[in-house]
């Protein structure tokens, strides 16, 4: 079966199962094509809280972002295309350790990025993404907050909240992604492209954001670009995100920051994965109902901030 076959079988599917599909801005494009919703991690959140007229949900991310969709919808069946999909900064933070960080610190605010597993999100007092961690942060009573597992994010939260001391859970953690973003490649693009904005991710090193433009999540990037009167981007984080800038501005230019940083493990889903998982209802998303309950608090306590 070609991909074209495949696609008008998945849609089929899609209204005999009565699913949708959803799909993080770092999928690949042929996904990024059939999803119903593109998004980054709160905006995923936003609308997976919101899924009322639906039976199914394909989640096309990674690990803890179909658990987030599992976790706000316990009455729906979530499906995920590929099971090995799993973010390896997610695994940097168990909830074993950040129960001794909150041990050593009793008195601090407890912030996990939304790039933790579940049994993380339910020791934290609320989640965050790279969207809204400024506000997060601002929006408890602490003066001492714990944050993790992104340290690069952190020292980018800190700057921004500078009258709240912010403890990096653990110090180093991070995505290997946007750690291997470099200043080489930003002297390299800029060459290339000297009229080009540069925006890059916060999970990149501190170097890399004190050197761009604007730090941006995704969902801030595409806003942004749809705003700025300049007509050409470089686009510093993973590589497929220019695929979503181009297809929504066509008449601007985007340029990854460099063709090699790529998710491998956002590139584990494929058409064929979201094709049998639809097929055979198979890969189900399950989250234990304790730690869900729990998790769940963390993960409303960030989506009642506007
Ligand atoms: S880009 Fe980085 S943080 Fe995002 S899923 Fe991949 S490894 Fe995890």
């Amino acid at each position: 079966m070609n991909t074209q076959e495949m696609v008008e079988k998945i849609n089929k599917l899609k209204d005999e199962r009565n699913a949708i599909i959803l799909a993080h801005n770092y999928q690949v494009p042929e996904i990024q094509d059939i999803a119903d919703f593109i998004g980054d991690s709160l905006e995923l959140a936003r609308k997976a809280s919101g899924i009322k007229d639906k039976d199914v949900i394909v989640f096309c991310g990674v690990d803890f972002m179909a658990e987030m969709a599992a976790i706000l919808n316990p009455d729906k069946i979530v499906l995920v295309p590929s099971p090995a999909a799993r973010c390896p900064m997610a695994a940097q933070l168990p909830a074993d350790r950040l129960i001794e960080y909150k041990n050593k610190y009793p008195d601090a605010g407890v912030v996990v990025y939304v790039n933790t597993l579940a049994e993380t999100k339910a020791e934290a007092d609320i989640v965050c993404t790279s969207a809204n961690a400024i506000k997060v942060v601002n929006s408890l009573p602490q003066k001492t907050v714990l944050f993790g597992p992104d340290a690069n994010l952190a020292r980018w939260v800190a700057i921004n909240v500078p009258e709240k001391k912010i403890i990096p859970v653990p110090q180093d953690g991070g995505c290997y992604v946007h750690k291997k973003i470099t200043l080489d490649d930003i002297e390299k693009s800029r060459r290339e492209h000297p009229f080009a904005e540069l925006m890059v991710h916060p999970e990149c090193p501190p170097e890399v954001q004190d050197a761009a433009d604007f730090v941006l999540s995704t969902g801030q990037m595409i806003e942004h670009a749809g705003q700025s009167n300049s007509k050409e981007f470089i686009v510093g984080t993973e590589r497929d995100m220019t695929y979503r800038l181009q297809k929504l501005y066509p008449e601007k230019r985007f340029y990854p920051i460099n063709e090699k940083r790529i998710c491998v493990q956002m590139k584990k889903n494929t058409v064929e994965g979201i094709y049998l998982s639809l097929k055979n209802m198979e890969n189900k998303v399950s989250v234990k109902p304790e730690i869900a309950d729990k998790a769940k608090k963390a993960i409303e306590r960030m989506l009642e901030i506007k």
